[in-house]
């Protein structure tokens, strides 16, 4: 997982802990404006209370990864503290789920209010425990709620089927159900959106949900979850636990009350999922982050041997003009990596990169504002072989690598086992045709880099995962089909 900055500490009480720890106070003053709003919370949710672990004792630092600072202390969770949420969210299942479809929507329309007019505190929020500049963290806000606006609507058409009979005296029919309790577990990179789109759909359904955030971003987790209260949706609807991630997991694939998981982060954690989930044969969901700090970003760039020179010199100069700094700070294009521990293997990348003959023409070190700052950086003479080309880069560096043909192009693309998003340039509409059908990948952007859209599927194929979310199909995740046969149906 590569948490750096992850420090466990005994304590009575987290009230308690910040008394006893003057340090850890002076440390907070730049988080406690947003401390004191309503929406900041820092225990976790289990049938509608806000509780600490279990016994009390264990919590555990969150750090802004920008300046080191502490912003708050959470508690850590683990098996004990899953299963009561799962209790909780496993009864609430029979309220939830028989409600109409319009009232459910109701609910999930006035949590989307609120989000939306909480979106400068959320915004910053975000910023300061992931680091994103604060305009992509208030992008990220609409982003992530327009999940829950759109599900909202969605969730009144979630039509079944009638089917022709092939005997006379009987009806055939396909009812949709949810599935019941679901487990979500997600990533750091969009602590808003990433939850969004997950609990939107399953809640929309008559879903009820177990959240498990990163533990580098719960924050925000607990942020929409106190707007969801706040709108309403019932106690044990929606739970969110955090802590030791795979006790935390284990207890989720153990229960045979959670019928599904979904999950985003690495692919290492979702074949571990995936595997887990066999003994109680739940659906599973799962998107694997392939590069970066977003998963869609661009791992690879390849450009065609004629313009490579010329390309790689203007891309140079552009993100050259990325201004580097705070999220909170106006004008700065790219914050902090998440840890020291993600600048480390940027480095390392970068490393074998060159001892394999590639060049750096821009940046190639840590920034000069040290910490967790990274130089954006353009690397070229990039080699199919390298790391850089094989894995998630995990951060700001762009390598270029060259192709002659058209043919050769999709075959870099695609030797790869990821294949969530690639992004083709061109002018002419015989190639972005062939093109994208030969592109093995779940998206593909045609002269455009910024895809993603609540009401388009988004998911990858090979081992960048199984399943949509957003859009119509979205909702097909959390819905079971049930075939009801109606017999002796000519009897007077
Ligand atoms: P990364 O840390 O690179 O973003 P991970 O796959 O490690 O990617 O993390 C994604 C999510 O999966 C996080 O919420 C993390 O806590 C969680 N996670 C990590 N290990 C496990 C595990 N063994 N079981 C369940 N969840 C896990």
């Amino acid at each position: 997982m590569g948490v750096a900055r992850f420090s466990l500490f005994k304590i009575a009480s987290s009230h308690l802990h910040r008394m006893h720890h003057p340090s850890a106070l002076r440390q907070m003053s730049f988080a406690s404006g947003l401390q004191n709003s309503t929406i900041f919370r820092s225990q976790g949710l289990i049938g509608g209370q806000w509780v600490a672990a279990h016994d009390g004792i264990w919590n555990f630092f969150r750090f802004n990864p920008s300046t080191g600072e502490i912003i708050a202390d959470v508690p850590f969770m683990g098996r004990r503290e899953t299963n009561d949420a799962i209790s909780s969210a496993y009864q609430a299942f029979n309220s939830w789920s028989k409600l109409t479809a319009a009232e459910r929507s109701k609910y999930l329309r006035k949590w989307y209010d609120l989000i939306m007019s909480h979106k400068e505190e959320l915004g910053q929020l975000i910023t300061l425990e992931q680091g994103k500049p604060l305009k992509e963290a208030l992008g990220e806000v609409s982003y992530g709620a327009s999940f829950i606006e759109f599900f909202a609507e969605e969730a009144k058409q979630v039509y079944g089927d009638i089917i022709p009979a092939t005997l006379a005296d009987r009806r055939l029919f396909v009812l949709k159900q949810p599935v019941g309790v679901v487990g979500a577990i997600t990533p750091w990179n969009f602590p808003l959106a990433m939850i969004t789109r997950k609990v939107g759909p399953a809640l929309a359904c008559g879903c009820t949900v177990v959240v498990k955030p990163s533990e580098l971003t719960p924050l925000t987790a607990l942020a929409a979850a106190e707007l969801a209260l706040q709108a309403g949706i019932p106690p044990g609807v929606l739970n969110v636990v955090m802590g030791n991630a795979s006790d935390i997991g284990d207890a989720l694939l153990a229960s045979p009350q959670v019928r599904k998981i979904t999950f985003t982060g690495s692919t290492a954690v979702g074949k571990k999922l995936m595997a887990g989930a066999a003994g109680t044969v739940k659906r599973i969901a799962a998107k694997f982050r392939n590069s970066g700090q977003t998963c869609v970003c661009a791992n690879r760039v390849i450009v065609q041997e004629g313009i490579y020179e010329k390309f790689a010199e203007a891309f140079s100069k552009a993100v050259q003009n990325l201004q580097v700094g705070d999220g909170f700070t106006e004008g700065v294009a790219q914050g902090p990596l998440i840890n020291e521990a993600a600048v480390q293997k940027v480095e390392s990348f970068l490393q074998d990169a060159l001892s394999k003959g590639a060049k750096v023409i821009l940046g190639g070190k840590r920034h000069s504002l040290g910490m967790t700052f990274y130089e954006p950086t353009v690397v070229t003479d990039v080699k199919s072989d390298m790391l850089l080309a094989r894995e998630e880069v995990f951060g700001p560096v762009a390598p270029l690598l060259r192709f002659k043909t058209e043919e050769e192009a999709i075959c870099i693309a695609n030797d790869t086992n990821a294949g969530l998003a690639a992004y083709i340039f061109t002018n002419n509409v015989q190639r972005t045709w062939r093109v994208s059908e030969a592109l093995e990948y779940g998206l593909v952007g045609v002269n455009e880099g910024i895809i993603s859209t609540e009401v388009a599927p988004f998911g990858g194929v090979k081992q960048s995962g199984l399943g949509r979310e957003g859009s119509k199909y979205g909702i097909d995740e959390y819905l079971e089909l049930k075939y009801v046969c109606l017999g002796d149906m000519n009897r007077k």
